[in-house]
């Protein structure tokens, strides 16, 4: 049955797992270690880990442990019912609400699969404005829509759809949101064109190699749609967010540790924010990073949040996926 969003008083965070399929070579060498039960629950297979050959320091605390979110999803799910647990933010932005939506995991996980995604098989970006067009067209209401596309590498703004003009800074809106100056937007009217301007701004993306993986994305990637009638002004964010694995893991050194110890100082800010909404607290630190600063107009209040934790399934990403799953156990 496909998912649905489960009604949570105070509470507008939905989290749902992906766990990705393992790739030939990686299915070759490993069995799964992470099993999924439909449709909201997965367990770490001790027996497998063991046969895997996972170490015991690393295996002790996640052996046999089971996880229930209001989704997971296994390795036979396409992105449209992942994009599915999504439908309820876009009433949300077309009635003016803002809203945000986080791919959270490891690189190599697959958030860049499940957000931007491939020809054939688009992503929640791309399905988004899709849906959202599609809306507009037979609205009564004249909408337009409008998207910026931009990172956030070692707490620098560039605009990745014109990288040609610099970091950018973060300036107050007067309504308690920020803008970044000189951000260029985009009127896409077709999903070839959304593509392309994806496309264009997936290729500008800050890219260092790393032991863990040559193109380990190192920067949070922020896919903003703003839709405008009227009445209100309505703005969604869908994030691509930078792996979260250790610095010690990725055996970096000198400025890579530097920039492993900034992401994961903003995903701890990140972190702290939701769960300070999740707990009604009266403060909620937004201050402490950009991506939190820049999110501040579009957590919490009325404002719906959809997590989408995404995990490998095989024993090499163990201790990735334990850790991204306790990261999102705590957003419940
Ligand atoms: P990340 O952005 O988290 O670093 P990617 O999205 O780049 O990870 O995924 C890593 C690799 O796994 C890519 O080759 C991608 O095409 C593949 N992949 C990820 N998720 C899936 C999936 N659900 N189904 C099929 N292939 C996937
Ligand atoms: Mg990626």
């Amino acid at each position: 049955a496909p998912a649905t969003l489960k009604a949570r008083p105070g509470n507008n965070i939905t989290v749902a797992v992906r766990v990705r399929p393992p790739t030939r070579r990686e299915s070759a060498a490993y069995g799964s270690v992470v099993k999924v039960h439909p449709p909201d629950s997965l367990v770490f297979d001790g027996v497998e880990a063991d046969r895997a050959g996972v170490p015991a320091h690393v295996r002790g605390a996640a052996r046999n442990k089971a996880y229930t979110f209001d989704a997971v999803f296994g390795d036979n799910t396409g992105t449209a019912e992942v994009f599915a647990m999504t439908l309820p933010l876009l009433d949300d932005v077309l009635a003016g609400v803002n809203a945000c939506v986080f791919a959270y995991g490891a690189t190599g996980a697959g958030k860049t699969y499940t957000m931007a995604g491939t020809p054939s098989e688009p992503g929640v970006m791309v399905r988004m404005v899709e849906h959202l067009l599609q809306r507009m067209a037979v609205a009564d209401e004249a909408y337009e829509l409008s998207i910026s596309y931009l990172e956030i590498y070692n707490e620098k703004i560039f605009d990745l759809l014109v990288p040609s003009s610099g970091p950018l800074p973060l300036r107050a809106d007067g309504k308690g949101g920020v803008t970044v100056a000189g951000m260029s937007s985009h009127n896409p009217r077709t999903i070839d064109q959304v593509m392309q301007l994806l496309d264009h701004g997936n290729a500008n993306r800050t890219q260092a190699p790393t032991d863990v993986n040559a193109t380990s994305s190192r920067s949070h990637a922020l896919f903003e749609i703003t839709v405008t009638s009227p009445r209100h002004v309505g703005k969604m964010t869908l994030i691509d967010l930078a792996g979260s694995e250790r610095a010690s893991k990725t055996n970096n050194r000198g400025v890579r540790l530097r920039e492993g110890a900034k992401i994961n100082r903003s995903l701890l800010a990140l972190g702290g924010c939701i769960r300070a909404l999740c707990d009604g607290s009266s403060h909620v630190p937004f201050r402490n990073s950009k991506l939190t600063r820049m999110l501040a107009d579009s957590l919490g209040g009325s404002s719906r949040t959809v997590v989408l934790a995404c995990v490998a399934p095989t024993a090499s990403s163990y201790e990735d996926t334990f850790n991204t799953l306790h990261y999102c156990e705590r957003m419940k």
